[in-house]
């Protein structure tokens, strides 16, 4: 069976830029000027997986998701699980 690719996503809207979720995953959230997550592109890897699904579940305002890697930048989110 094939494992789905994740990557994680914010809505900059939803986002009140607080920043729990780069101190759960600095790996892969840095933080603008503001407070703002930075996310480093691309896939999460295996190994980071249960830290991001704590990062999402964590965040007070749902702002940050995994989505499928291959899902486009508009439209709908999917979220993953
Ligand atoms: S935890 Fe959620 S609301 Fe806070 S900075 Fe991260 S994405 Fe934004």
């Amino acid at each position: 069976m094939r494992r789905t690719l994740l990557q994680l996503r914010v809505d900059p809207i939803a986002c009140d830029g607080f920043g729990y979720c780069a101190e759960l995953l600095p790996e892969r959230i840095g933080r603008d000027e503001w407070g703002f997550p930075l996310l480093a592109p691309g896939v999460l890897p295996p190994g980071l997986l249960d830290a991001a699904r704590r990062c999402v579940v964590s965040c007070p305002r749902n702002a940050i998701v995994l989505v499928p890697a291959d899902e486009p930048l508009s439209g709908p989110t999917t979220r993953a699980r």
